[in-house]
């Protein structure tokens, strides 16, 4: 059965309170169903699928079980009779088949198609396409270096020194330059991003130029690869979904080129968003979904290697950690390879800089370490972190599992903090729930775990963790901060429906003090596009396949919040400008960051610590960070002295011209944060 393109957020929301991280199933030894595969050849060749000489066109598929399998030839990309069927022939050693023809077919396209247990499958573009036709049906034979936009030999994303000097910014093509108050003529589309000077009707920077201001360091981009669900064949019906449905793993996504029915111009327009983002500085994230296939027996995997690439239970139904209808099994050795070498794929062909991968406890900790590593040697400032958690019980077992708990055992990858999260603004499937940030007494410790990046320090108490009970990172540069992203509520229907009898004024007030918490914190800070200008879903809050009403970025709003967009101008400046925000370890935090005593009991919402003795060679000898959550001012006691103020009451100033302080007994308004300095 076609999946329900169930998207992470809404597998979760149907399983409960909670991601999911699985019982019972820790010691479970290698199943029964994983027996079957223990004499499968594998095969590490990087001529898998199409190779293209000048004078010759090879193909070689990975089917050890196969009986019997073919090629077909294509002029078309998905209509027609093939014109030629190609015979393949097995090579045990290997378990792959291989065929070729004497000249470079650049132009057709082409399928595979196995017979296993005596029956023919359906036709497979492979597992390996790099190039379709529309919707994705069929591998399209594309010459790649006539793809390359001008000077793409040079090309080069930021330098990345730590990975806590990232500043995250995720975005869906669609939700950034649909709406027509952008002014971008590539409206959706992968050249949204290429386009400078656009502006709202206010004269007020859109696109790439809106990014630039904005001060962030790496777009997080929702699926760009073949995706699905939108039918690429009518892209005047204007469907929508997020993308995490995912066909063909290698080929950008049509929907997103100008013209999906030729297979070269998704890939061209693909790398000159990337050459874009790179000449303005900025780097690229792409969200991966390696955990599960949008079909089953439909996926590609299946039509090639039946049963091999998803895990299953032992009673063989195919095991469900994604919510999605299926996972698939890192844990062998031919899938492992296929995530690593993809991930290489997209660094080295489209020179991405980063990857997210989607329930990443759905993978084993081996794989994620080995794309960690291997990614590294392609360039070392490749940022891989993930979600870790599932949506759903596997045959995996626990202590293998990339979990967010697990963090630790990997290195060059991070998690994402819902602790943090949800202790800021509120748990994320209680709509009414408030946090920290918005009033609720008793998050305090939790928020203090985000601070300090979920690193042992001597101050926090981890008994009283929300969500995690230790201190699971190692590094800072093991966590990634946020209070909101695609899946859930946006910040501002959060904010609307947990403080339902404010003003938009509080609430911005509030949203302010949330996202100044993350981008003060350690780790590495994340931001969903469109907060900045207060942007909003309606109160949806799983828009996987809303329309553009939903979805879309009102960029009218820009004018209207200017004063919100500031502050998060400010808020990455300042980032950017004093590395104490950026430790890189954990002694480095547990001896800089000290928290001032308040008893939470007496004095609730209010949070105060100082970066003190130059952190991290910081200009400021001791910076002084209060975030008073409460509805009401709360006082607290500085230390006398010459201070800079550096952000108070809804204002930032990342050079501290905000005003002076002599210290003492110092209110903070409610709703805010105070920011102090000193040299
Ligand atoms: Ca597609």
């Amino acid at each position: 059965m076609k999946n329900l393109f169930l998207s992470s957020a809404m597998a979760f929301t149907l399983l409960g309170l909670a991601p999911v991280i699985g019982t019972g199933t820790a010691a479970r030894a290698q199943s029964a169903y994983d027996a079957q595969f223990a004499d499968y050849p594998t095969y590490g060749g990087d001529d898998l699928e199409l190779t293209v000489t000048p004078d010759a066109t090879s193909f070689r598929l990975w089917s050890p079980k196969a009986q019997e399998a073919v090629v077909k030839l294509y002029d078309n990309g998905h209509t027609g009779q093939a014109y030629e069927t190609l015979p393949m022939t097995f090579d045990a050693a290997t378990g792959t088949w291989s065929a070729g023809v004497p000249k470079a077919l650049y132009g057709k396209y082409y399928t595979f198609q196995v017979k296993q247990d005596g029956k023919w499958l359906d036709e497979t573009p492979g597992v390996w396409a790099k190039a379709v036709g529309v919707n994705g049906k069929r591998a399209a034979i594309i010459d790649f270096t006539k793809t390359d936009p001008a000077h793409w030999c040079c090309d080069k994303g930021p330098e990345v020194k730590n990975f806590s000097d990232v500043i995250v910014y995720e975005m869906h093509h669609r939700d950034f330059s649909v709406d027509p108050s952008s002014g971008i003529a590539n409206k959706g589309k992968f050249l949204a991003l290429t386009e400078p000077g656009t502006t709202n009707a206010d004269g007020l920077a859109t696109g790439i130029d809106h990014l630039k201001e904005l001060g962030i360091t790496h777009v997080h981009i929702l699926p760009s690869y073949d995706y699905n669900s939108v039918d690429e064949a009518n892209l005047p019906a204007n469907q929508y979904n997020w993308g995490y449905d995912p066909q063909n793993y290698n080929a950008p996504e049509g929907s997103y080129s100008t013209n999906p029915s030729d297979p070269a111009t998704r890939v061209r327009e693909m790398k000159q968003m990337v050459k874009a983002l790179h000449d303005a500085g900025i780097g690229v994230i792409m969200d991966v979904v390696y955990n599960h296939t949008a079909e089953n027996d439909g996926s590609n995997f299946e039509l090639t290697a039946p049963g091999y690439y998803h895990r299953h239970w032992d009673d063989g139904r195919y095991s469900d950690a994604s919510g999605c209808g299926n996972e698939t099994a890192s844990d062998r050795r031919q899938m492992r390879d296929y995530i690593v070498n993809s991930v290489k794929y997209w660094a080295d062909e489209y020179h991405i800089d980063g990857f997210r991968f989607d329930l990443m406890a759905i993978h084993d900790i081996e794989t994620m370490n080995e794309v960690a590593a291997e990614l590294k040697k392609i360039n070392p400032s490749i940022f891989v972190y993930g979600e870790g958690w599932t949506a759903g019980d596997s045959p995996l077992a626990v202590e293998r599992r990339a979990l967010k708990e697990n963090v630790s055992k990997m290195t060059d990858i991070a998690v994402f903090s819902d602790d943090i999260r949800d202790a800021v603004k509120g748990h994320y499937t209680a709509a009414e729930d408030r946090g920290f940030a918005t009033g609720k007494p008793g998050n305090e410790e939790t928020v203090k775990i985000g601070i300090v990046a979920a690193t042992a320090h001597p101050q926090v108490d981890y008994s009283k963790g929300n969500n995690s009970k230790f201190p699971y990172a190692a590094s800072p540069e093991m966590i990634v901060n946020y209070v909101s992203c695609h899946d859930d509520l946006t910040l501002t229907d959060k904010l609307r429906k947990s403080m339902p009898a404010e003003s938009d004024s509080v609430r911005q007030a509030a949203a302010k003090l949330a996202q100044t918490i993350v981008f003060t914190s350690q780790g590495t800070p994340f931001m969903f596009a469109g907060e900045e200008v207060f942007r909003d879903k309606k109160g949806v809050h799983n828009s996987y396949i809303s329309p553009d009403s939903i979805n879309a970025i009102d960029w009218n709003l820009k004018t209207l919040n200017h004063d919100l967009f500031d502050y998060y101008k400010g808020l990455t400046a300042l980032r950017k400008a004093h590395p104490a925000f950026r430790m890189t370890t954990a002694q480095e935090i547990a001896k800089h960051l000290v928290f001032d005593r308040i008893d939470s009991s007496k004095q609730p919402n209010l949070i105060s610590y100082s970066l003190k003795d130059n952190a991290n060679g910081d200009a400021w000898k001791e910076i002084k960070v209060v975030f008073n959550g409460a509805d009401h001012a709360q006082s607290v006691n500085i230390p006398k002295g010459n201070w800079l103020i550096v952000a108070a009451d809804g204002k930032i100033s990342p050079e501290g011209l905000l005003g002076t302080s002599k210290g003492g007994r110092t209110e903070v308004a409610p709703y805010s944060a105070l920011i102090l300095a000193r040299e």
